[in-house]
């Protein structure tokens, strides 16, 4: 099972910060920057390039609840997802990097 499924069985612990049935949002364990958010489905998924584009309209919903409670929609935030090895991709499970609270910078992680 991958480290990220082992964090939604509660089987590695996890600082939360939104919750609902079906996503996760936890902060990352190596931050980048003020504030580095990780969120992921419950169901595993390999990364963005196989999540059907249904579970990505609620998943979309959800992240908007993260930024909200942040409190960072107006300041802005960067969100990124890395696929597959070109992509710089460690953690095989979907999971979009939020970043924020303070200035991102004009290039990518
Ligand atoms: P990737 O390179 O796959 O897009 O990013 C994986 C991210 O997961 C990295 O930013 C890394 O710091 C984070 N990470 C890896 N293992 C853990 C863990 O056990 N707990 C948490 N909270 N984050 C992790
Ligand atoms: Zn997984």
């Amino acid at each position: 099972m991958c480290i990220f499924c082992k964090i939604v069985k509660g089987e590695i612990p996890n600082q939360t910060i939104l919750e609902d049935d079906n996503f996760l949002a936890f902060n990352d364990i190596n931050p980048a920057k003020k504030i580095h958010v990780l969120i992921i489905p419950k169901e595993h998924y390999d990364s963005f390039d196989v999540v059907p584009p249904k579970i990505m309209a609620s998943m979309t919903e959800f992240i908007h609840k993260v930024a909200a409670k942040l409190e960072i929609r107006k300041s802005g935030y960067r969100l990124i997802t890395n696929i597959g090895s070109d992509g710089g991709q460690e953690v095989s499970h979907l999971h979009f990097h939020l970043l924020g609270g303070e200035s991102v910078g004009r290039l990518v992680r």
